[in-house]
Order: structure tokens, then C-alpha cells, then sequence
């Protein structure tokens, strides 16, 4: 199953790198991938991955505040795991074109399994929902790692069957 795989994958990722600590250094993770990563200013896109003989290299919009950058940089390494059969893609900015294909949902869940590993978010969840949810809850877990609220809420949407 693809969903299980993109968590797997990223999991596998952050094992083999030792990454046990939050937030995922997750600009040390494309390094150590061999993956450069560039950042400028842009109108236009939030993130680019531009793969070629063998080397990859992925853009990042530096106007964007970091959180966004950070899930942008996972988001380009997903399409760079999961998408081999293609060597370019652009994101623009969200907002431009709303409707997501499956690929790059594909590369939004990646980018939120890296940046939030199910198991260590569920157990700090856990330890910190005691008393339910809260908005608080959210506002802590995101700056704990380093994600926007939105990306905390929806990660714990989505795993909210392993939650409840
Ligand atoms: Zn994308």
C-alpha cells in the first residue's frame, strides 16, 4: 500500500542517517543524501527538484518562512524517492493551483513523515494530550517540530485512527 510505503521509506531514511532527534535536521538529511540545496527568491514557486546524471538539486524559495521551507526541501526529497521517472519538478506556491494530483500528495505526505515520524509524534502526543486536544497542543507539537500549525493539524488528522 502506497501510504505505508511512504512511511516506511521515510523512516528507513532517518534510520540509516541515525536521525533520532526533533526537528528533523532536515536540511543535514539532503546533505548527507548528496542532495544540494539551493535557496533564492521567487514570485512564483515554493520549490524545484532538478535531477540529472545522477546528481540532484533541489531550489528553495527563500522568501517563505522557514517552516515552509523546511516542508518544502522534504517535499522535493519525496518526489526525489518516490518519482525516479521523472527529473524535474516545480511547485509553485500554494494557493496558484489548488488542486493536487496524487503525485505531489504522494510527495506532501512523505514530506510530513519525515518531518513528523509517526511514532515519536504519537508517543509526544500522547504525553502532551493528556487532557485532550487543544489548540495549544497543536501550537506546541508544531514549534517542537518546527512545521506550521496546518501541517501538525493535518499529520495528526491523519493519524488519528492510530490516536483515537
Ligand atoms: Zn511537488
Amino acid at each position: 500500500m502506497i501510504l505505508e510505503k511512504i512511511e516506511t521509506t521515510a523512516e528507513a531514511i532517518l534510520e540509516k542517517l541515525g536521525i533520532e532527534e526533533t526537528p528533523t535536521p532536515i536540511e543535514e538529511v539532503a546533505e548527507a543524501l548528496r542532495i544540494r540545496v539551493s535557496k533564492a527568491p521567487s514570485t512564483d514557486f515554493s520549490g524545484m527538484l532538478i535531477r540529472k546524471d545522477g546528481h540532484a538539486l533541489i531550489g528553495v524559495n527563500s522568501n517563505e518562512v522557514p517552516v515552509r521551507q523546511r516542508f518544502t526541501i522534504a517535499h522535493e526529497l519525496g518526489h526525489y524517492f518516490l518519482h525516479p521517472q521523472k527529473d524535474t519538478f516545480v511547485d509553485f506556491r500554494k494557493g496558484k493551483n489548488e488542486v493536487r494530483t496524487l503525485r505531489e500528495r504522494h510527495a506532501d505526505m512523505f514530506a510530513a513523515a519525515l518531518l513528523m515520524p509517526r511514532h515519536k509524534l504519537l508517543k509526544d502526543f500522547k504525553k502532551i494530550a493528556k487532557d485532550g486536544l487543544t489548540d495549544n497542543t497543536i501550537e506546541t507539537l508544531a514549534k517542537q517540530y518546527a512545521v506550521s500549525e496546518d501541517a501538525m493539524r493535518i499529520r495528526l488528522i491523519n493519524l488519528s485512527s492510530v490516536v483515537g
